[in-house]
């Protein structure tokens, strides 16, 4: 049997185990369906020893019995204490890299004795030093250790050749950094790195349980909430709910912190209960989001280059799922990031694949299933300036692994709107008439008293059978439609990068501009118009005879149909409707 050796990430939140094997690397599951283990340390009163999951549970009853982001620690002389003893960081660490290996030995029915373990690209030699001794108290012989960024440009670039230089944007639960790589094959050279080790998605829960706490006070008075803030479980059970608001809202525009029996003050029950938007989680992190790309800046300028020199951004960390980081990333740097490997997972899967290369393992590039393309729905935005009804809003973007739910949430155009209707694209384009109409349901009988403004919450689901499931409902009254689309082959099989590569070449066999057919501009213009034409006819139908009427139908269904066509055709059926109506109104 051939020697294993796995690949650890040790992080300050979160750690996790891989392997390579047949050429595949695996991130080994610590739990049903968990990948993830806490990097949290406790001791039970029974004396009984917690690690990852229980000891993140006991936190909440005893924060005084476990240990936490034992990382900051590492490298300095000092110890912490657990129950009546205290143990160096390199212990504390040995009981969560010895609890890993268990782990690995258990999945793969065989002993584990080696290991790749990753840091920061900032560790100092001591800190490095003594990550090495908390293997070795763990049972692993350390046979490398490895910048984290370094791990991660390994998983997004495994089987790519030829050199690049990519940004590996790293946002995890109490630390950021930000590299500049060089990669070339398995060579990944660190030019530099920024960061800020107290920045994460920590603080952003912090933002979350201020708003609660605000919320508290603003119902039960100034006497309860310091009661609550003087009551450590119902801080810790506060920031638990922040948390699941914050990664519910990477995916859904609204999220409930609701906590019942948070505490008794004087007899009364005080419950929890308070909604919190997207947009407004977005206005309290913002200012965490401006500071790294602040700290991007001074990474890049530490590698003297400047952003046209990147070729790529990589995102790592699971505080990267947020969605405002990839928009401010894409605005600020004018790139979208790539996040098709699981952040959370990636500096793991990347110290396995450095593992593999030690051993001598052949490695085929890190398989991911992602959705080719992008999904989403109209509604009325600004197009280049425009006011323009049929703005694309893409919910599921090109390869985002599935299976995955999004959703957003759109308002009513104008007061006592009663029905919506909801179209389905796939495509890539601003103007979603240009894309591909796969779908198309309608909303009836809003309320007639519902204001403008009434909001419409729309969610699209993919799953890895290629059923794309949407549904849209009011939100005040819950009023519901949904349809189910089946895509053709809505898998691929992401091959690292290969797919933009593929993507590449259909372009230059098309040449340049698919498009083709004259200025989309004039296109767009001339929807607009043609909407506007139709509003008019549908408005005169009210008043109509039966025959004009029937002309009135005829016309209208001519530009719809034109709609999406080209602009040919859309000028001939405009011009004969427009005709209709001079006549008509004459
Ligand atoms: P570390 O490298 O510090 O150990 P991770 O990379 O595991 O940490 O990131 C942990 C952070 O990611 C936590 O703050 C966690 O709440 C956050 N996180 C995990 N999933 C999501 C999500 N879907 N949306 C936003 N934040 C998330
Ligand atoms: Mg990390």
């Amino acid at each position: 049997m051939r020697e294993i050796i796995v690949g650890i990430d040790l992080g300050t939140t979160n750690s996790e185990v891989a392997v390579v094997r047949d050429g595949r690397v695996e991130v080994i599951a610590i739990s049903e369906g968990e990948r993830i283990l806490p990097s949290m340390v406790g001791l039970a009163d029974d004396g009984a020893l917690l690690v990852g999951e229980a000891a993140r549970n006991q936190y909440v009853l005893r924060p005084e019995r476990t240990v936490r982001s034992i990382k900051r620690r590492m490298g300095e002389a000092t110890h912490v204490a657990l129950g009546d003893k205290n143990y160096s960081p390199q212990e504390i660490s040995a009981l969560i890299l010895r609890r890993l290996k268990q782990i690995a030995e258990g999945h793969l029915g065989q002993p584990v004795n080696k290991a790749v373990i990753t840091v920061p690209a900032y560790f100092s030699d001591a800190q490095r030093q003594a990550t090495r001794e908390a293997g070795e108290i763990a049972g692993l012989e350390v046979v490398r250790i490895i910048n984290e960024p370094t791990a991660a440009a390994l998983a997004y670039e495994s089987g790519h050749q030829g050199a690049r230089k990519a940004l590996v944007y790293d946002l995890g639960g109490g630390t950021f950094d930000v590299s500049v790589v060089n990669l070339e094959g398995d060579v990944v050279e660190v030019l530099a790195s920024h960061g800020n080790n107290h920045l994460g998605g920590d603080d952003f829960d912090q933002r979350i349980v201020d708003f609660a706490l605000d919320h508290i006070e603003a119902q039960n008075g100034i006497e309860v909430v310091q009661a609550v803030r003087h009551s450590a479980i119902a801080m810790a059970r506060l920031q638990r709910a922040a948390e699941a608001a914050k990664i519910a809202l990477s995916d859904r525009p609204y999220a409930m912190l609701a906590e019942e029996y948070l505490l008794q003050h004087q007899g009364e029950p005080v419950h929890l209960a308070v909604e919190l938007a997207r947009a407004d989680y977005e206005a309290m992190i913002a200012p965490y989001i401006a500071e790294t790309l602040d700290a991007t800046h001074i990474a890049l300028a530490g590698a003297h280059l400047t952003v046209s020199d990147i070729d790529e951004i990589l995102l790592v960390g699971g505080a990267t799922r947020t969605p405002l980081v990839a928009r401010r990333l894409e605005e600020t740097l004018g790139m979208a990031p790539r996040g098709e490997l699981n952040p959370d997972l990636c500096v793991a899967m990347g110290a396995a694949i450095q593992a593999g290369v030690i051993s001598g393992e052949q490695i085929a590039s890190v398989l991911v299933d992602v959705t080719p393309y992008t999904f989403g729905t109209a509604a009325i935005s600004f197009l280049d300036g425009e006011e323009y009804p049929y703005c694309f809003v893409p919910l599921i973007r090109k390869n985002t692994p599935i299976p995955v739910t999004k959703s957003e949430v759109f308002y009513t155009a104008y007061d006592g709107q009663a029905r919506i209707d909801v179209g389905v694209f796939q495509g890539e384009d601003r103007d979603a008439l240009n894309n591909i109409e796969i779908g198309m349901f309608t909303i009836d009988g809003l309320r007639a008293d519902a204001p403008s403004g009434s909001r419409i919450v729309t969610s699209f689901s993919l799953d890895l059978d290629g059923i794309l499931h949407v549904t849209t409902r009011e939100k005040e009254t819950g009023l519901e439609r949904s349809i189910t689309i089946t895509i053709a082959n809505a898998l691929a099989r992401l091959e690292t990068d290969q797919l933009d590569a593929a993507r590449e070449r259909v372009r230059a066999l098309f040449g340049e501009d698919s498009e083709g057919e004259g200025d989309s501009t004039d296109l767009r213009r001339h929807r607009v118009e043609a909407l506007a034409l139709v509003e008019k006819a549908e408005r005169l139908l009210q008043t109509a005879s039966a025959e004009d009427g029937e002309d009135l139908v005829n016309g209208i269904e001519a530009v719809r149909d034109a709609l999406d066509q080209n602009d040919e055709m859309l000028k001939m059926t405009m011009g004969s409707l427009a005709d209709l109506l001079y006549y008509l109104e004459a």
